[in-house]
C-alpha cells in the first residue's frame, strides 16, 4: 500500500527512460522514504502505465520489485484518450528501504527484462496497427479496451467481434510490417514532457512507453492468437518466441 504522503509533497518524478530508452544505469537523489517506498527526483525505472509493466532492478544494491505512479494530472491526447502526465514514481523494494532523503543513490534496472518489454511494446503497436488495418477492411471500426504488455506477450482487448481466422490474417501482416518497417521516430508532444508520438513508416501512435529503436531488433518467431472476450469483445495476443535468436 503507497501512503499518500509518501509522495503528496514531492515533484514529478523526471522520467531518464524518454531521454535515452537504452539507459540502464543513473544516479538520483532520494526525495521521500515509507517502509518499503521510495521517490526520488530522477529514475531510469519505467512506471507501470499505458499497459508496459514496469522495470525492476537496485538502487544502490537494493531489490526494486515495483513501480507505479502517483499524482499527476490529465492529458488530452490528439487521439481523444486522456492519459496522465507529470506523476511521482513511487519505487517498491523487496525489503524495507533504509535510504534517506537528500542521499545520492544509483539505480540499475535489469536490462533484459526491459528490452524485452521494449521489444513487445513495439510488436503490440504492429498489432493494434495490423488490427486496425484488418477490422477497416471488413467496414468495422477499431475500439479498444485496454492493453497488457509485458516481457513476452502482449495483448489487447477490442470492443467487437473478430472472427478466429483474422489472427493468421494478423499475424502475416504483422511480420510483414517488421521485416519491412524502417527504424521508429519519437518526438514530444507540446505541453508536456510524459507522452511522444511513435511513428515508423505510416503508423503514428501517440505514447509514453519504451520501444526498441528499430524492428530488426525483434528477432524470433511471432504468433497471434485470439479468444472471445466477453459479450461482443475479443482479445488478441501476441507472443514473441525466442528460442535459438541469442
Ligand atoms: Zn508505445
Amino acid at each position: 500500500m503507497i501512503e499518500a504522503a509518501l509522495w503528496s509533497s514531492c515533484p514529478p518524478t523526471q522520467a531518464l527512460y524518454h531521454d535515452d530508452p537504452y539507459a540502464t544505469t543513473a544516479t538520483a537523489t532520494v526525495l521521500s522514504v515509507s517502509d518499503r517506498y521510495a521517490v526520488f527526483d530522477r529514475s531510469v525505472f519505467y512506471a507501470e502505465s499505458g499497459g508496459q509493466v514496469a522495470d525492476q532492478g537496485t538502487v544502490d544494491g537494493a531489490r526494486v520489485v515495483d513501480v507505479q505512479k502517483a499524482g499527476g494530472r490529465p492529458f488530452q491526447l490528439p487521439n481523444g484518450e486522456v492519459a496522465t502526465v507529470e506523476s511521482v514514481f513511487c519505487h517498491e523494494f523487496a525489503e524495507p528501504c533504509t535510504l534517506r532523503p537528500g542521499d545520492q543513490v544509483t539505480m540499475e534496472i535489469d536490462w533484459d527484462r526491459r528490452f524485452r518489454n521494449m521489444q513487445m511494446h513495439t510488436l503490440a503497436h504492429f498489432l493494434f496497427h495490423a488490427t486496425g488495418e484488418y477490422l477497416e477492411a471488413q467496414g468495422q471500426t477499431r475500439s479498444t479496451r485496454g492493453c497488457h504488455i509485458s516481457d513476452d506477450s502482449a495483448r489487447f482487448d477490442f470492443g467487437c467481434a473478430i472472427p478466429g481466422e483474422a489472427a493468421a490474417v494478423i499475424e502475416a501482416r504483422v511480420r510483414e510490417l517488421l521485416a519491412s518497417s524502417p527504424e521508429a521516430t519519437v518526438t514530444p508532444l507540446p505541453d508536456t514532457h510524459d507522452v511522444f508520438v511513435w511513428r515508423s513508416g505510416d503508423i503514428v501512435i501517440p505514447c509514453g512507453g519504451t520501444h526498441v529503436h528499430h524492428p530488426k531488433e525483434i528477432q524470433g518467431s511471432v504468433k497471434v492468437r485470439r479468444r472471445t472476450k466477453g459479450r461482443h469483445g475479443t482479445r488478441l495476443y501476441i507472443d514473441l518466441d525466442r528460442a535459438g535468436t541469442d
